[in-house]
């Protein structure tokens, strides 16, 4: 009898002490490690936006060099990533060891991009956007917008340039600031129901809406907790029945306070995968790309066919106190400016970061063929970073499309890509 226990028991000891490796290979602690990486260089470049929800314990906590250690990130990036594509490429992996990694290889490579940009190493805007974005960014020649705003044009009504017709138009339908507040509360009670008839949100979930002045931007959410947003209004901002409604869908419902709370309760809280609490890179990056498509894309999918031009004429236009003569040419023109001029923004980030056209020519671009003025500082400043919307958009658009023929399926496809982990390869694979 003793003869025969003594093997089991060295048996056992040899199984139980084997491999440091098998341990380091766990997906779990490499999304640690993922985290505390990225913690600690958006605690290095101040461009980074950091809406940590986590536990205490990921976070970076050491001294912050004088000097960014772009070498010593890089390094690790690198790595961390090679570990990653190791599990991906492994046929013993599970599919959720995949998925994950996968992800995080994506973003890491991302990252690498990020440090680089940092650091002031550029690249032309296809080199950084394949990093950054993970699939090629369409390219249009003006051609297309020329031919655009001509078919524009024939709708417009009223006398003058095209430019003085269209802004008449647009200011025709400008929200009184006085009645902000209540259109904004009815469109996101609207777009709340709609939503949670289709998603299942978590019970607690809420929007805190908030007006400020002098801010660059026109709206920004800032997540308090997973569940909670605090969405903030710029009152400078001019606001019209259209984008107020987009903002309503693209802020909050399904838009970021959607997918926030989606990714925090599927993600976080159910799966507890640590990755998805990553920092935001300020370069840009996959999981950026899907969070803007899909916040671009509400609308549509809040307001599918007739329904959104329904709501704007018959609800929000009269609690504006405004007259709806116009409003079929209005939201046509917005509609149209939205989803086919809205590409002039990234040939004009792609021109200017490629230095093929001068500040005044992007300018042009921006102003005369997206018509979208405010998107200027993006445009300049940002590099690529225009290019996660409207390449988001068309990404998310083209795969609900391909993956639904009933609304019920449209629903289902969107709410698969804010619960779970998904680059925009994964996308243009499936299509
Ligand atoms: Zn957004």
């Amino acid at each position: 009898m003793k003869n025969l226990i003594q093997p089991f028991i060295l048996l056992l000891l040899i199984v139980s002490c084997t491999p440091q490796k098998e341990s380091r290979s766990n997906i779990d602690e490499l999304a640690i490690d993922y985290v505390k990486l990225t913690l600690e260089i958006a605690a290095h470049d101040p461009w980074y936006w950091d809406d940590y929800y986590g536990p205490d314990s990921l976070k970076f906590t050491g001294v912050i060099l004088d000097t960014f250690p772009k070498e010593d990130f890089l390094n690790r990036a690198s790595s961390l990533k090679l570990e990653l594509d190791e599990i991906s490429k492994s046929p013993i992996s599970l599919e959720d060891e995949k998925l994950r990694a996968n992800w995080m290889s994506a973003q890491l490579t991302a990252v690498d991009r990020g440090i680089r940009l940092y650091s002031g190493e550029f690249g032309t805007f296809d080199e950084e956007a394949e990093d950054l974005i993970g699939v090629k960014v369409q390219s249009y020649d003006s051609t297309y917008f020329i031919e655009a705003i001509a078919e524009l044009n024939t709708v417009l009504p009223g006398e003058g340039t095209f430019k003085e017709r269209f802004d008449a138009l647009i200011s025709r339908f400008e929200v009184p600031e006085e009645k902000l507040d209540t259109c904004l509360k009815v469109a996101i009670e609207a777009v709340r129901k709609i939503t949670l008839e289709r998603l299942d949100l978590p019970e607690d979930e809420s929007i805190t809406i908030e007006f400020v002045h002098d801010k660059w931007w026109n709206a920004f959410v800032l997540p308090l907790d997973p569940y909670q947003t605090l969405l903030q209004i710029n009152l400078d901002y001019k606001w019209d029945i259209a984008e107020l409604i987009n903002i309503a869908c693209h802020e909050c419902y399904p838009g970021h306070h959607t997918y926030g709370a989606m990714q925090a309760k599927n993600i976080y809280v159910d799966k507890g995968w640590v990755e998805i609490l990553d920092p935001e890179n300020p370069w840009g990056g996959p999981q950026i790309v899907i969070e803007e498509g899909l916040a671009i894309y509400a609308n549509e999918m809040a307001f599918p066919g007739e329904s959104y031009d329904k709501f704007a004429k018959e609800v929000i236009m009269p609690l504006a106190g405004l007259d709806t003569t116009g409003a079929y040419a209005y939201l046509l023109v917005k509609r149209f400016a939205r989803r086919k001029l809205r590409n002039a923004l990234t040939e004009a980030a792609r021109g200017f970061v490629n230095g093929t056209m001068t500040e005044n020519e992007a300018t042009h671009w921006v102003n005369d063929f997206a018509l979208r003025g405010s998107a200027i500082n993006t445009v300049m400043n940002d590099r690529t970073y225009i290019a996660h919307y409207t390449c988001g958009r068309d990404l998310v658009k083209n795969y609900i499309e391909a993956h639904s023929s009933s609304d019920d399926e449209r629903w289902e496809a969107y709410g698969k890509l804010l619960s779970t982990l998904v680059v925009p390869k994964d996308l243009v694979k499936e299509e």
